[in-house]
């Protein structure tokens, strides 16, 4: 549970209904949790890479809109926690629930025969979330509904990397594991032993350290999706490294 004390500042009164393990207002008087603001910065950098990378190699729009999704998340979170209001929770959660929807999208939509009953029962669906979630406060309940659509992709995620065996992909796979493995440490110590971290000479910032994860393991999740669906396009995908940074090129048939 969060162990300092609720401080007003530059935005008012905090009325979000969640708070992290890092003091308010404590580095700058406009910023209510620095380290969680600007932990969201390499997502975001990381997510327009991404988006350069589909654009360029001309992947489906759906990889676009992905990427294009992560960015929108990243800025939705800065919003959040440099305010800690309410209407900028909101901002935060749901672009998460649209971000994961897509990925059920792209996930499930290549099986899909029906081609446009998918699309428009996700935007349905996302539209009533985001209505019903400016109305109510569903904290449990958002956490309970998040876990849902993540245990939907599971399964396919999961065939998909039986599928990658002795491909490149394979180690997108395993650093999104590895990832989001450690986001996951991260995010549950940074709410469940504030207190204990608070006492040492420096807090480690377990929700900032979350967000550049979760940075890293989007980035990784979507060029791993993108390897596959290059492979069932018979786009012949290679892993190739910028800087260090893993990305996918492809090179498409010649039309006849
Ligand atoms: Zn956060």
């Amino acid at each position: 549970m969060a162990y300092f004390p609720k401080v007003d500042g530059y935005w008012g009164p905090i009325t979000s209904s969640t708070e992290w393990c890092e003091c308010n207002y404590a580095v700058l008087p406009y910023i209510a949790e620095f380290y969680n603001t600007i932990s969201n910065i390499p997502g975001i950098i990381l997510a327009i890479i991404g988006l350069v990378n589909s654009i360029g190699q001309r992947f489906e729009k759906r990889f676009s809109v992905l990427h294009l999704s992560t960015i929108v998340l990243g800025i939705g979170s800065i919003l959040f926690h440099a305010t800690l209001q309410h209407v900028q929770q909101q901002s935060d959660e749901t672009p998460m629930v649209w971000a994961m929807l897509l990925y059920i999208y792209v996930l499930y939509s290549p099986d899909w025969h029906y081609t446009s009953t998918m699309p428009t029962f996700l935007i349905i669906y996302g539209t009533i979330f985001a209505v019903l979630h400016s109305q109510f406060r569903f904290v449990l309940g958002f956490l309970i509904h998040y876990i849902f659509l993540a245990l939907i992709c599971l399964p396919r995620m999961y065939k998909y990397y039986i599928h990658s065996k002795g491909t490149p992909a394979r180690r997108l796979a395993h650093l999104y594991i590895l990832t989001l493995v450690l986001g996951v440490i991260c995010w549950v110590a940074d709410l469940t032993l504030c207190s204990r971290l608070s006492s040492f000479y420096l807090n480690p910032q377990g929700h900032a350290l979350w967000h550049v994860l979760m940075g890293f393991n989007s980035y990784f999740s979507n060029a791993f999706l993108q390897f596959c669906r290059a492979q069932q396009l018979n786009w012949s995908p290679q892993l190739c490294y910028f800087w260090g940074l893993p990305y996918v090129k492809v090179s498409k048939p010649k039309p006849e």
